[in-house]
């Protein structure tokens, strides 16, 4: 692991993924039609509608298949009777779906939880609601996203310096795989940050990383009270290659194949422990932040319940650093505008268009300073 003690210029660039990120990503390898089918991203607005769909394949047109009722009947009762989705009381019907807010379905099971005392059978039933929920998440977007990297992601960090580090918000895998494909600087100071015992946020200050500030869905916990990597995150890599989805469950240490991902639910009362591994990662974020000249928003639509966020980035009015410039993926909305105004000053900046509305950032070729 090398150190870097001398203070780095402050020319760094951070590059912050949001959802849109993953949702416009050019996903490669193709390796069946029916994975390609599956392959859109949700969008936190209308996540469950976003989960249903299927793109067409050679045997059927496009469609809408609920596999939250498949997989997990009891999560979606409760949310059609919660919702009040009367059609979907008899049968499956997608449009009912439409607008409903992962975050705020998270929120109601979350507060449902926390209303009567542990071990009644009310807390006991929304605590498994919300464990089933996240299972069904973190599995559908593994499925979704496994072992696939994106093509602009790519573009883009060819043109990054090994100091410059990217925070991500997304669960899936997309960026890690990025990462590796490219084999950039920032992967092995990924793989080194996670791999830290224990991590030491002085040690990556002046390293790019990746930095994912919600957890992934490839950061495995053991359930094996007996296990050494009981409650630890693991990384699911073996060396330097990331494992998939289909290994990526079995702890090293003890064989359990039932590890579980680490991600921290989109509620609005997120909660990140001193101490842990997220701590020091969101600690860390802030950190490097006073080093960059430039943050480059993709996809990223400023929540207005991310506190930690909002946090984070408002941390630039207390730093002496060398930010020159903000750049925004998207045409930013009024909303988005007045936020990023309201959160750092300045106002985001879009650059021109390639096609893909995500990802118009990715044309940009010019060296701003
Ligand atoms: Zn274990």
């Amino acid at each position: 692991m090398s150190k870097t003690k001398q203070r780095p210029p402050d020319n760094r660039t951070l590059l912050v993924l949001g959802a849109g990120a993953s949702i416009g990503a050019a996903k490669y390898p193709i390796e069946s039609s029916w994975r390609q089918a599956i392959a859109n991203m949700p969008s936190g607005e209308n996540f469950f509608h976003d989960m249903f769909f299927q793109g067409k394949t050679h045997t059927h047109a496009n469609r809408y298949l609920n596999v939250l009722g498949l997989t997990s009947e009891g999560v979606n009762d409760l949310i059609v009777r919660a919702w009040a989705m009367k059609n979907n009381m008899e049968h499956f019907d997608p449009d009912e779906w439409r607008q409903i807010n992962i975050e705020e379905v998270f929120t109601f099971l979350d507060i449902g939880e926390g209303m009567y005392p542990q071990g009644t059978q009310y807390q006991r039933a929304f605590r498994i609601c919300r464990r089933e929920l996240q299972e069904f998440v973190t599995s559908f977007l593994a499925m979704k996203s496994d072992g696939l990297h994106c093509e602009h992601l790519m573009d883009i960090i060819f043109r990054l310096q090994p100091t410059d580090s990217i925070v991500s918000f997304n669960w899936d895998t997309i960026a890690d795989f990025t990462l590796q494909r490219v084999d950039c600087a920032s992967y092995g100071g990924y793989l080194d940050l996670m791999m830290a015992e224990p991590l030491q946020v002085s040690d990556f200050v002046h390293r790019g990383v990746l930095l994912k500030l919600h957890g992934s869905l490839n950061w495995i916990i053991c359930p094996n009270s007996q296990c050494r990597l009981h409650g630890k995150i693991r990384l699911a890599a073996e060396g330097r290659t990331l494992l998939r989805f289909m290994t990526m469950h079995a702890c090293p240490a003890c064989g359990n194949n039932r590890g579980r991902p680490f991600t921290v639910p989109p509620t609005s009362q997120k909660l990140i422990r001193r101490g842990s591994i997220l701590h020091k990662l969101w600690l860390l974020a802030r950190e490097q932040l006073q080093y960059c000249r430039r943050i480059v928003f993709i996809g990223y639509s400023f929540p207005t319940t991310d506190f930690y966020s909002e946090w984070l980035f408002r941390q630039i009015y207390f730093m002496e650093g060398s930010l020159r410039r903000l750049l925004s993926s998207t045409q930013p909305s009024r909303r988005l505008r007045a936020q990023l105004q309201s959160v750092t000053r300045v106002c985001s900046e879009a650059a021109r268009s390639t096609g893909s509305r995500h990802w118009r950032v990715s044309a940009r070729r010019d060296s701003d300073s």
